[in-house]
């Protein structure tokens, strides 16, 4: 069982679907290794290398605190030992737009309807949460 939300722009129509699941159940290999970011391929290598403590992962969209796009991001901690340094890491978020590496997690209870966001297609600052999505 899992949840999600459709988007939809008023200005051009474009629609999508960010389909989400449960946190932590996701393992890196489910990844596709292109889509995969410098620290993604280093989590990598840590799971298959290093002694891991804790593992926790989760999708989650996340708005782009520049330019407010929305990205269906799976975001891990992992926290490990190498020869007895305790060392964290989480993956990071960078806007393929703008490039900007900070986010905001997308909460539907603190968001109005009112509230915008860019579109992916057409840049218009029109792109809106059309409905909640359930699946199986
Ligand atoms: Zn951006
Ligand atoms: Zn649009």
């Amino acid at each position: 069982m899992g949840y999600g939300y459709e988007f939809k722009c008023e200005q051009c129509n474009y629609k999508r679907e960010y389909l989400l699941g449960h946190g932590g159940n996701i393992k890196i290999h489910e990844f596709e290794t292109e889509n995969m970011t410098k620290t993604e391929l280093e989590i990598n290598e840590i799971m298959k290398n290093e002694k891991v403590i804790s593992y926790d992962s989760d999708v989650k969209l996340c708005v782009c605190k520049n330019c407010q796009r929305i990205y269906k991001k799976t975001i891990i901690e992992l926290i490990y030992d190498k020869e007895g340094q305790i060392i964290s890491k989480k993956s990071n978020f960078k806007c393929y737009k703008c490039k900007c590496t900070e986010y905001n997690d997308y909460k539907e209870e603190e968001l109005s309807a009112s509230l915008c966001f860019t579109c992916p297609k057409c840049g218009e600052k029109s792109y809106k949460e059309d409905g909640i999505i359930f699946w199986d």
